[in-house]
């Protein structure tokens, strides 16, 4: 069943809405989602019998009329396993349907093999599973590439894979449902359920990193294109007379903000292998060339958002990944590029830049496997 772009029912569209505001009144669901008073009950009903949500008691008695009840996802009800999946690395939480990881953990990917990763990824479950007392009913897995229909990797040059149906192999390994996505995409997905993007509409999210990609989220689905490839942007040439990537765009986003471009670009200027961290480190980051290189990856990804704004508005962007610190450190650079684009009678749209941390990739694939949770849990 596809993740993104299918027509929730109307049990998964109160899961969501209860994941993503918290207690609800049925009065208050109702008004949320356009339902009747007799829909809301009618749509609960399977949901509080299935044991996915609770009544909560009143928060407060307010007024002489009858306290109104408020329901609640059931913190227990469910687990799930996300698994983000790099070239060397494998990292995977554990979260309960709110998005609370419960236990997690991060093995070296010795072998990319799909079938060895297929492996290691049924004894992760195994061992998450055990340390937290949880069954698991549902695995999200997502990774840097083109992914189809949620089940097959068409392409992930970082693992050598062309063409791996990578989710019915591991629910044959684990027995458990299984939801593959591009990376950037569950990251988006996760921010719009558990994090800074919820109720925020249109909603965007930016990273920058090894990779440098885009999610948006319209109507609270994850907009994937016609073919999978929204939100591609990296090879936007975003830094005139800027080096060239490894497909050879002079300027492109890859070339100039990535952390592969940047290091490029400082072990140029600096006559020696220098990563991100101690570029940005007090030793190195007031040297003019390490400013240089850094200003000029952070005004780069200040025209990659400035054009996202002017075609989208986003009601809240979000810029995260594994780069943001340079934004950070350079936000005027950053900002400067961003009103340089703006339409000049369009007001300013709110940017937010979030510190980054890696399991943040992982807990974005448990989004996924919580989505297809609120989408079948209503059926039992
Ligand atoms: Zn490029």
């Amino acid at each position: 069943m596809p993740v993104s772009g299918s027509r929730r029912s109307p049990g998964s569209q109160v899961l969501v809405a209860l994941v993503a505001a918290g207690p609800l009144s049925r009065a208050e669901l109702g008004r949320r989602l356009g339902m009747s008073p007799p829909t809301v009950t009618r749509v609960v009903r399977p949901l509080l019998r299935s044991g996915a949500v609770a009544e909560r008691p009143p928060r407060e008695r307010s007024g002489p009329g009858r306290p109104t009840r408020r329901l609640a996802v059931v913190e227990g009800s469910a687990a799930f396993l996300g698994v983000k999946l790099t070239e060397n690395r494998l990292y995977a939480v554990l979260t309960d349907p709110l998005g609370t990881v419960l236990a997690q953990e991060d093995p070296p990917l010795e072998c990319t093999e799909a079938e060895a990763v297929v492996a290691l990824i049924a004894t992760v479950m195994a061992r998450l599973s055990r340390r937290a007392g949880r069954a698991v009913d549902g695995i999200g897995i997502s990774l840097g590439g083109a992914v189809v229909d949620h089940r097959l990797v068409k392409v992930a040059t970082f693992l050598g894979w062309r063409e791996v149906a990578l989710a019915d192999l591991v629910s044959a390994a684990t027995g458990a449902p299984c939801t593959v996505a591009n990376d950037v995409r569950a990251f988006a997905y996760a921010e719009a359920l558990f994090g800074a993007g919820r109720d925020k509409d249109p909603f965007a999210l930016v990273t920058v990193g090894a990779g440098i990609g885009c999610g948006i989220v319209v109507g609270g689905e994850v907009v994937p294109g016609a073919r999978g490839a929204a939100g591609s942007v990296g090879h936007l040439p975003v830094a005139e007379g800027g080096p060239a990537c490894e497909v050879g765009h002079a300027g492109c986003a890859r070339a100039v903000a990535s952390t592969s471009g940047i290091r490029a670009a400082l072990t140029q200027r600096l006559g020696r292998e220098v990563g991100l961290a101690e570029a940005l480190g007090p030793g190195l980051r007031d040297l003019p060339e390490v400013r240089d290189v850094l200003r000029r990856a952070a005004g780069a990804t200040g025209v990659l958002v400035g054009t996202l704004i002017a075609f989208l508005e986003p009601e809240l962007t979000v810029v995260s990944g594994e780069g943001v610190g340079v934004i950070a450190a350079h936000r005027d650079a950053f900002d400067e590029e961003v009103a340089r684009l703006r339409h000049w009678a369009a007001s300013p749209a709110p940017i937010v830049l979030r510190p980054f941390e890696f399991d943040e990739w992982a807990r974005g694939a448990a989004a996924l496997a919580v989505k297809r949770w609120t989408e079948t849990v209503d059926w039992h």
